[in-house]
């Protein structure tokens, strides 16, 4: 009966949160972006339910049987609830797969740990879901992995550098030729409910955290912050986040395209061009 009363509540919360923030109509082609996690499944099999047109899309990072058990995962997942899932191979993509571009290329460029995959995953997410014809990527940021944010950019002395953060990314601001909105339905979500809807609906899936995320940052700030703050509270640092920083633009600088591969990109060459293509 809790589990019942627990599944209706994420439910509701995410239906008003696409409303409120007008993330998707019924008629839009919804591009999942699925990692095989709970946050992403869940979100695959809400949205389902919900009547949306989805497709999964999952990115083959080369992890070794991490990556292996996530595709299979997915694939019988998405085949159980009627979903088409296109898995991308990152290799064939791009010719690397994460480790090599984490361990030799982003070192050269002073970048490590979660950063890097960030870019990675959406230059290629957008690159498919643009192919694919996607209205809308839905990533399965959560509560907590927003108020993280908040939190890190604070730490890091730059809070400006979540300006646009909301459950649609970039409030609009980026949206252009080529560059498919991103949104997330679980921005209001705390980490603690969707696992228990995961579990509770008993997804068969990996509900460990990413190995190469260990020891990173942003996993020693989720750590004490779980400890730290209840869900009312990371609520409230996120709400006042965006409160504070409503009507302020991240950069004055126009939003343009890359001139190495044509992507989006606030600069001359995008972040993932700066890294992979070693430029
Ligand atoms: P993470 O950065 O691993 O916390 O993931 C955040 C979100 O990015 C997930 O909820 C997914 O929506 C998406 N994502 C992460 N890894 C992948 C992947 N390998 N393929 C596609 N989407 C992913
Ligand atoms: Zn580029």
């Amino acid at each position: 009966m809790v589990f019942v009363l627990n599944f209706m509540d994420i439910e509701k919360k995410i239906t008003e949160t696409i409303i409120k923030y007008k993330l998707m109509r019924k008629s839009d082609k919804v591009v999942v972006a699925l990692s095989g996690g709970k946050d992403s499944t869940s979100v695959l099999y809400i949205l389902k339910k919900l009547g949306y047109d989805v497709h999964g899309l999952m990115i083959d990072l080369y992890l070794g049987e991490w990556s292996d058990i996530h595709k299979k995962n997915m694939d019988r997942f998405c085949g159980e609830i009627g979903v088409p899932l296109t898995i991308v191979d990152m290799k064939k993509e791009i010719g690397q797969g994460i480790c090599f571009v984490k361990a030799v290329l982003a070192k050269k460029k002073g970048l490590t740990g979660c950063t890097v995959c960030g870019i990675v995953k959406r230059w290629i997410l957008n690159r498919w879901a643009r192919k694919m014809g996607a209205d809308v990527i839905v990533t399965g940021h959560n509560l907590d992995d927003e108020a993280q944010n908040v939190l890190m950019n604070f730490l890091k002395g730059n809070i400006m550098l979540g300006v646009g953060q909301g459950p649609a990314t970039g409030n609009g601001e980026n949206v252009g030729d080529g560059f498919v909105q991103r949104v997330k339905p679980l921005f209001f979500v705390p980490e603690g409910e969707i696992l228990s809807y995961a579990r509770g609906k008993k997804f068969d899936i990996l509900y460990e955290r990413c190995p190469c995320a260990l020891g990173t940052y942003r996993v020693d700030t989720r750590g004490w912050m779980r400890e730290a703050l209840s869900d009312e509270e990371k609520l409230g640092i996120v709400e006042g986040f965006m409160e504070s920083v409503k009507g302020f633009k991240r950069s004055e600088r126009k939003v343009g395209k890359c001139e190495v591969c044509g992507e989006v990109s606030r600069g001359k060459i995008c972040k993932f061009c700066d890294i992979v293509k070693c430029i």
